[in-house]
């Protein structure tokens, strides 16, 4: 499987500004991280558009196809996997981000795998154990957008689940946005990645506490720091870091990380999620003795037993009701009918369901004085039952 990454999108970088935060999300690193920002976001960003959620059906867009940039070369890192075991997983998530430097490292496969590494060690302690990383792909990109050279990407596949502690009731979008900095201001000079399912402890309030959101920032400070020397381990002759990719043909590198309080949203989710319905299909909905009372005039004692005998037969549609003596003579009822005197109803349905409610309504008690039905005919087409 190739996972088309498109878990890069910042503008949030902004707008998760908490003032009692601010400098929270600011670390001290070993060394400078950068992540590069994903190519649609980049498009998205300018033609001013708000990013969008999931619907990024094209794995790599050429840079001609937006602005016109050229791309910096660099090295696209995609985490994908599941929630829930691999084999009966209906969703997947995917983060990416990219490394600045060159673009033709020597063992991109031999980088995935210690980029797994990098993940198991500082990352999987913080999601939820139904998240599996499933895979880890390294692609070299060139000016063009394209793959570089003749080098394939590096993939890493396997099945490692989350060591974090879960409860099911968090829905798979959950996600916690990792913003990442660079020294330069503006938004093409932010990244973001979501980390799928966190674990964390919520205030009152509902978002995560003070504690959570430190751990969070201290693991992900960690991941990067790992990302980094991983990378540079990869290729000696260039010390490539995370970076992001900007709309002016830089690539900075990270230097800054930021967690904010409120939870996101996962963006990145490559199927949507499998969609079952609790449907009703009964002719209709429960009917009231009053509703019974008021539609069709009938007494309350009949109103009653009708209302249970369409409880118990809800395939039931009642035909008719109290009648005037016009109309109990324009469809042919008896002289003296209980219908006259609002004691009777007749129902309509399939002759299953009228022999079935015949059985009910005879041996139907409704009251302690209820003696049951007056009449309980099967008129072929319908079934009249008076009180
Ligand atoms: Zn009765
Ligand atoms: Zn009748």
């Amino acid at each position: 499987m190739s996972l088309s990454g498109k878990g890069v999108a910042d503008r949030g970088g902004a707008t998760r500004r908490n003032p009692a935060f601010r400098g929270v999300g600011i670390p001290t690193l070993a060394e400078p991280i950068a992540v590069v920002k994903s190519e649609r976001e980049r498009l998205d960003m300018s033609t001013k558009r708000p990013v969008s959620s999931t619907d990024d059906s094209t794995p790599f867009p050429h840079p001609t196809k937006g602005s016109g940039m050229v791309f910096v070369p660099h090295t696209r890192v995609t985490f994908g996997g599941t929630f829930g075991a691999v084999s009966t997983a209906v969703e997947q998530w995917s983060f990416r981000f990219n490394l600045n430097g060159v673009a033709t490292p020597d063992t991109p496969g031999a980088l995935a795998n210690v980029l797994k590494d990098a993940w198991q060690t500082h990352l999987a302690a913080r999601c939820r154990s139904r998240v599996r990383l499933t895979q880890v792909k390294v692609a070299n990109i060139n000016a063009e957008g394209k793959y570089a050279g003749a080098t394939p990407p590096g993939i890493w596949t396997g099945d490692i689940a989350a060591t974090g502690a879960d409860n099911t009731l968090v829905p798979n979008q959950v996600a916690l946005a990792i913003s990442l900095t660079t020294g330069l201001r503006g938004p093409s000079s932010r990244g973001r990645f979501y980390l799928p399912l966190p674990v964390y402890s919520a205030d009152t309030d509902g978002r995560l506490d003070a504690a959570s959101v430190n751990t969070m920032r201290t693991a992900a400070v960690a991941f990067l720091d790992a990302v980094n020397l991983a990378a540079s381990n990869a290729t000696p002759l260039s010390s490539r870091k995370v970076g992001i990719l900007s709309r002016n043909g830089t690539n900075p590198q990270v230097t800054g990380v930021r967690v904010g309080k409120v939870p996101d949203t996962m963006r990145s989710r490559r199927r949507s999620m499998l969609e079952e319905h609790s449907a009703h299909s009964r002719a209709r909905l429960m009917v009231t003795a009053a509703e019974l009372q008021a539609r069709w005039g009938v007494t309350p004692h009949a109103a009653l037993h009708g209302a249970c005998l369409l409880a118990a037969h809800p395939d039931l549609r009642i035909t008719s009701g109290r009648r005037t003596p016009e109309r109990n003579r324009a469809v042919g009822g008896v002289q003296g009918s209980f219908h006259l005197r609002g004691r009777a109803l007749d129902f309509a349905g399939s002759r299953g369901t009228l022999a079935a409610a015949l059985r009910t309504a005879r041996c139907q008690r409704v009251s302690c004085g209820c003696t049951g039905p007056e009449e309980a005919i099967d008129e072929g087409d319908h079934l009249h039952v008076a009180w």
